[in-house]
C-alpha cells in the first residue's frame, strides 16, 4: 500500500520549456492526462511585400493616369502620400491572411471587425472529449496571469474542473451544442482570418494599443512589427504599445 501511495504523483511534462501536460502516474502507468496548456501562435501566409505595394501603386495611378511614372521604387513616395492624405481606398486592393491559435476571448474581440473575414474552429461541431482531439480541451496560457501565483493556481484548477465536467457530460451523451455551454474564454481555437491592407491598418491601430486586452496585443504586436519591417510605407505610421514585454510575444511563423 505504501508503495502504491509513493508511486502516485502528478508529473509535469515540458516541451520546449512550455508546460503541456499534467499526468497522473500510478505505479509508473499513465492513468489520465488532466490538462493541456498551450501558448498562442500566429501563422502568417507567405506574401510578396513588393508585389503588394506595387499592385496598390498601379491601382492608385489609375486615378491620376500617371502609370507612365512607375519606376522600381516609385511606390514608396506615392503610398506614403496617399496614406497621409487619407486616400486609403486604394489599400483595399490587396489582402493578407493569417492563422492563429488563440483563446475564445481574442477571437470575440477580433470578429467585431466587419471588413475582415473569418473561419473559426466551431465549438458546435468539435467534441474535445473524442480521440480526434486527444480527449482533452486545450487552454491558452493567460499572458497576464503570472505562473506560480495564487491566481494562476485558481485559474488552472478551474480549467481542470471544466475539462473533467466536459468529459463527464460527454460520457452522458451530451452533444457539442450542449458541451460548449461550459467552455471558458481560455479555450484554445484555430482562427483563419483575412483582411485587406486598409482593414489591417485599422485593426492593428486599435488592437496593438494599451487599451486592448493583453492577449490580443500578445498576438497582434508581433504581426504589426512584421508588417512594419516588410512594408514600412504601409504600416510604419501605426503606433503600438512599445512597453509590452517582448518575451511575452506570441510565436510568429511564416506558412505557405
Ligand atoms: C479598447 C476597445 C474597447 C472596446 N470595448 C467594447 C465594449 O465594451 N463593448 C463593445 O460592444 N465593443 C467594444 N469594442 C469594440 C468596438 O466598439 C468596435 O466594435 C470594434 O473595435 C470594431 O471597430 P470598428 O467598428 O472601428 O471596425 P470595423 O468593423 O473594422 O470597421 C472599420 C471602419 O469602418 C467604418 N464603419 C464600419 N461599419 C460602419 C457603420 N455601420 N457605420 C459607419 N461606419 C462604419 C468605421 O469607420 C470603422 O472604424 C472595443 C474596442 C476596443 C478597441
Amino acid at each position: 500500500m505504501l508503495t502504491l501511495i509513493y508511486n502516485l504523483f502528478v508529473k509535469k511534462i515540458f516541451e520546449g520549456g512550455m508546460l503541456i501536460y499534467y499526468c497522473c502516474i500510478f505505479n509508473n502507468v499513465l492513468i489520465r492526462c488532466i490538462m493541456k496548456i498551450v501558448d498562442p501562435v500566429i501563422f502568417v501566409e507567405n506574401y510578396d511585400s513588393q508585389r503588394i505595394m506595387k499592385n496598390i501603386e498601379r491601382a492608385c495611378r489609375t486615378c491620376y493616369k500617371s502609370e507612365n511614372l512607375i519606376t522600381n521604387d516609385s511606390y514608396q513616395k506615392l503610398l506614403r502620400n496617399c496614406i497621409n492624405r487619407g486616400h486609403e481606398s486604394i489599400l483595399e486592393h490587396e489582402k493578407i491572411s493569417v492563422r492563429m491559435i488563440c483563446d475564445i476571448g481574442v477571437y470575440k474581440d477580433l470578429t467585431r471587425h466587419r471588413f475582415a473575414s473569418f473561419s473559426i474552429e466551431s465549438t458546435r461541431y468539435c467534441n474535445y472529449s473524442k480521440d480526434k482531439f486527444d480527449n482533452e480541451i486545450k487552454f491558452i496560457k493567460p499572458v497576464h496571469i503570472e505562473e506560480n501565483s495564487e491566481i494562476y493556481e485558481v485559474w488552472k484548477k478551474t480549467m481542470e474542473n471544466i475539462e473533467q465536467n466536459y468529459i463527464e457530460m460527454s460520457k452522458l451523451d451530451a452533444k457539442p451544442d450542449q458541451l460548449r455551454m461550459i467552455l471558458p474564454h481560455s479555450t484554445a481555437a484555430e482562427v483563419y482570418m483575412t483582411a485587406n491592407i486598409r482593414e489591417w491598418r485599422h485593426i492593428l491601430s486599435l488592437r496593438c494599443s494599451k487599451m486592448t486586452h493583453p492577449a490580443v496585443r500578445q498576438l497582434l504586436i508581433p504581426l504589426l512589427l512584421k508588417f512594419q519591417n516588410d512594408m514600412p510605407e504601409l504600416f510604419d505610421s501605426i503606433e503600438y504599445d512599445t512597453e509590452f514585454p517582448r518575451d511575452k510575444f506570441a510565436k510568429l511563423e511564416i506558412i505557405d
